[in-house]
């Protein structure tokens, strides 16, 4: 991308897509998907993603209100769950939106269908149960099933979901999985007791999905697997094939010699044992790559592998390139992604940094344009180069 000269995020929509249809032809004829895009998309943008998977999903999950209303704006009808706790002063607008809150506690509910029978509304909700990670939810037990009963009379609320939340289902062990399966399959039976059935049930995250672990319900949640990772190495890779997603590319700044013992970058971590060429990437922790990759990291320059020389600054890093024969000032730089020959996963900084790959790429930054590919053209960028900041009072 021309506009982009010092660093971007190239978003590949072909592998999102083949990540969707991989996942679809592991799941069950009849059940659903829902897309999870919180935190903007897992940080590859959450509207670009939706729009994408728009052809595979019934439905969005966000983390909170605000991204739910994103989502909208851009034009997306289709069904939002909001997956953590909605405060009761975004009630208004989840209502008037259609914009799914989760709840489990009687003041929730009761406060909402307040609101939505005066705004002359019933507005749907999903249930949470709390069958293990112990986060959100009811407890699974019969008080829990005469509240919800009860519940499914106020006149503001549509009871349309019912879910829980897997703590251990990317472990090589499932037994902890299958127990929080049983645990929720036994609260639906208490509300068919009582004659309450809600009609959308999801358990599975993407390690459920990809392990056929509560996948046999109405719909399932994919979240990490969108955008191309294992949810774990503990998890088979066998049953659903995914592609990565995010790239991240830049451009060498600068290029010199330098002698041996000479110190490279803060805390003068590491000398040069010998002569040395040597590259500064202008990409740093302040653009969300992570500073745990100092003398860790590496990076891709023409097609071979480039050392992270001392540490990661807030906006540069030094590579070796000694052995990288013309490597020049300009080059590309793959920081994430394939160059030739070499590829390097997000995975592959989570082990070397010791870092978590799911917050890697939540981390990659504001300063950070995403550059979106679909079938070899660029369809769109995001980018927040025109940030502003809105002045009520004037600093004199
Ligand atoms: C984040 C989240 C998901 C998606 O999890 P992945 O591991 O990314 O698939 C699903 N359900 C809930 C409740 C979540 O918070």
């Amino acid at each position: 991308m021309e506009q982009y000269r010092r660093v971007y995020a190239s978003i590949d929509l072909d592998a999102v897509k083949h990540n969707m249809e991989a996942m679809q032809k592991n799941l069950p004829k009849e059940t659903g998907m829902i897309g999870v895009v919180k935190a903007d998309g897992y940080g590859h943008g959450s509207v670009p993603i939706a729009y994408a998977i728009a052809p595979y999903v019934s439905g969005y999950a966000v983390a909170t209100a605000e991204e739910g209303l994103i989502l909208r704006r851009h034009g997306i009808t289709k069904p939002i769950l909001v997956l953590g706790v909605s405060p009761k002063k975004s009630y208004p607008e989840l209502i008037a939106q259609g914009i799914r809150p989760t709840m489990f506690t009687r003041e929730q509910m009761e406060a909402f269908s307040a609101l939505a029978c005066q705004m002359g509304e019933k507005s749907p909700i999903h249930l949470a149960v709390d069958t293990g990670m112990s986060r959100i939810g009811m407890m699974p037990d019969e008080a829990s099933a005469d509240l919800v009963k009860e519940m499914g009379e106020l006149p503001g609320i549509i009871l349309e979901g019912l879910f829980t939340h897997f703590a251990r289902a990317d472990e090589e062990d499932i037994l902890d999985a299958k127990g929080q399966m049983e645990r929720y399959l036994h609260f639906v039976r208490l509300l068919e007791e009582r004659g309450v059935n809600i009609p959308i049930k999801h358990c599975a995250n993407s390690a459920g999905i990809i392990r056929s672990i509560g996948t046999g319900l109405d719909m399932v949640r994919a979240g990490i697997s969108i955008y191309g990772m294992y949810p774990s190495d503990e998890v088979e890779k066998e049953p659903v094939s995914l592609q990565p997603v995010m790239g991240l590319k830049s451009f060498i700044t600068y290029i010199k010699t330098i002698e041996p013992g000479t110190k490279v970058s803060y805390g003068g971590t590491f000398a040069a044992p010998k002569k040395m060429r040597i590259a500064t990437i202008p990409v740093g922790y302040g653009d969300g790559y992570p500073r745990n990759l100092s003398g860790k990291g590496w990076v891709l320059i023409r097609g071979k592998k480039a050392p992270i020389l001392g540490r990661v600054c807030m906006d540069q890093f030094m590579v070796d390139v000694t052995e990288i024969e013309g490597a020049a000032e300009e080059d590309p730089v793959t920081l994430i992604g394939r160059d030739r020959d070499e590829e390097i996963l997000v995975e592959d900084l989570a082990k070397a940094g010791g870092g978590f790959h799911y917050e890697i790429v939540c981390d990659i930054g504001k300063r950070v344009p995403r550059v979106y590919f679909l079938e070899g053209r660029v369809i769109g960028t995001k980018d927040y180069f025109q940030d502003t900041y809105q002045v009520f009072f004037p600093i004199s």
